[in-house]
C-alpha cells in the first residue's frame, strides 16, 4: 500500500530519542507522522548515538542496565505502534522559503511537502583520530563521561581527559569521583573553561593539569587500554601516561550542514531555539537573545543534541522531542498561542 499523501502533516528528521519522542507525540495525536530515520547517517546507524554503546544506567524506567541499541528499538517499535511511517533514508535538503515545506531524502529526485518539520539530527562529537583509537572508540575511549563514569572498568584506574574549556573541566571532575588519578591534557598554556571550573579543577587533588600537551596514540595492551602517549608541543617531549580511559571533551559539530543556513545558527553551528521552547528561528535573524518572537519560523521545530549544547542527554533529547511534538499538534490544530 502506498501510505504518501500529497502533502505530510509532519515529517521528523532523525531517529534517536528526540526524534522518536516527537513521533511518539504526533503519532497519538493522530497526525500521522512520516520519519526519515537515517541511513548511517554520518557514519551512524539509524536509532542515533545509543546504538553505539553498551550498558545505559540513567534512562528512568530501566531499573536494570539496558543495552543502547535495545533501549532504540523500543522506542521505535513504540513510535510505530501508534502509526509512525518510517523511511530508512537520509535528508539532503529542505526548504522552507515556501509553504508548504520540502524535505529531500537522498536518492529521491522529488522532495516531500510538510505543514510542519522536526528537525532531530544531533550532534558528533569531535575526535582526534590518534592510532589506536578507531580499533577502540567507545569501548576505553569514549566522548561522553558523563555517560560512561560510572562504568565499572574505569573505577580506581587512571584516566584521561583531553580538553581546554568547561565540559572538560566538568568531565574531569566527574571522573575523579570514581578514577585513582585524572590527567587533564590542555593543549594551550591556557585553558579556556571559566575561571570557576578552572579553579574546582586545579583544587582537585586527583586531578593533574598537563599543559602544552596534546594525545598522541593510545597504546594497549591486548584488549585493555594501557596508556596514551603524550607529546609537549613547546619541548617535543614524549612519555606515556599509564591510562585506563581516555576521554575526549573537545567539542561536538551539530548536523546541520544541510539546512544550508535556512535556519539560525549559533557561531558553533547548533540550531538556537527559542529558550524552553522548541522554535526556531528564520535566518537570517538577529543573534541569540535578540531574535524576536517575528523571525520565529511557523511550524519547524529542532529538537535534540542539535539544538542543546549543554545536557546531550538521552532524557534531555526526548524532552524536548515532546515538546516539539506538542507544539507541532497545537500549531496544526490551529492553537498558536
Ligand atoms: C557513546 C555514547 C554513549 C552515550 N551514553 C549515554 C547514556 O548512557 N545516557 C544518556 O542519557 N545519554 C548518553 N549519550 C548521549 C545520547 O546518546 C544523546 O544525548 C542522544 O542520543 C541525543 O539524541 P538525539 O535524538 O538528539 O540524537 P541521536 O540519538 O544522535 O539521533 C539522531 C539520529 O538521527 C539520524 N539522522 C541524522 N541526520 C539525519 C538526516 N539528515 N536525515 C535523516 N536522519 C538523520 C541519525 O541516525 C542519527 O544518528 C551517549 C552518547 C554517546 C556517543
Amino acid at each position: 500500500m502506498n501510505n504518501r499523501q500529497d502533502v505530510e502533516n509532519v515529517i521528523i528528521i532523525g531517529s534517536g530519542p528526540a526524534g522518536h519522542t516527537a513521533a511518539i507525540y504526533t503519532a497519538r495525536a493522530e497526525l500521522n507522522p512520516l520519519m526519515f530515520e537515517g541511513f548511517m547517517a554520518w557514519g551512524v546507524a539509524a536509532g542515533g548515538q545509543l546504538t553505539t554503546t553498551t550498558e545505559v544506567e540513567n534512562f528512568p524506567g530501566f531499573p536494570e542496565p539496558i543495552q543502547g541499541p535495545e533501549l532504540m528499538m523500543r522506542m521505535r517499535q513504540q513510535s510505530q505502534r501508534y502509526g509512525t511511517r518510517i523511511e530508512t533514508k537520509t535528508v539532503n535538503k529542505v526548504d522552507f522559503s515556501n509553504f508548504p515545506y520540502k524535505v529531500r531524502a537522498e536518492g529521491e529526485s522529488e522532495p516531500r511537502q510538510a505543514k510542519a518539520v522536526i528537525i532531530a539530527t544531533w550532534a558528533t562529537a569531535k575526535r582526534l583520530w590518534i592510532p589506536g583509537e578507531k580499533e577502540f572508540w567507545q569501548r576505553w575511549i569514549s566522548a561522553c563521561a558523563v555517560c560512561d563514569w560510572g562504568l565499572p572498568m574505569f573505577r580506581n584506574q587512571p584516566l584521561v581527559v583531553v580538553g581546554w574549556g568547561d565540559t572538560a573541566a566538568e568531565e574531569a571532575s566527574y571522573l575523579s569521583k570514581f578514577g585513582s588519578k585524572v590527567y587533564m591534557l590542555v593543549r594551550r598554556d591556557q585553558m579556556r573553561a571559566s575561571k570557576a571550573m578552572q579553579k574546582r579543577v586545579m583544587n582537585n587533588p586527583k586531578i593533574e593539569i598537563l599543559r602544552n600537551t596534546e594525545a598522541k596514540e593510545a597504546i594497549w595492551d591486548d584488549t585493555w587500554l594501557k596508556g596514551v602517549k603524550i607529546v609537549n608541543n613547546k619541548t617535543g617531549e614524549e612519555r606515556v601516561l599509564e591510562a585506563r580511559g581516555l576521554f575526549y571533551a573537545i567539542g561536538h559539530k551539530p548536523n546541520t550542514d544541510f539546512l544550508e543556513w535556512q535556519v539560525l545558527l549559533d557561531e558553533s553551528w547548533y540550531i538556537i531555539t527559542k529558550p524552553w521552547t522548541p522554535f526556531v528561528y528564520r535566518w537570517p535573524a538577529l543573534w541569540n537573545t535578540e531574535a524576536k518572537d517575528d523571525a520565529i519560523l511557523k511550524w519547524v521545530f529542532a529538537a535534540g543534541d542539535v539544538q542543546d549544547k549543554k545536557y546531550r542527554q538521552a532524557i534531555t533529547a526526548a524532552w524536548s522531542g515532546a515538546m516539539a511534538g506538542i507544539d507541532a499538534e497545537h500549531y496544526l490544530a490551529g492553537l498558536e498561542d
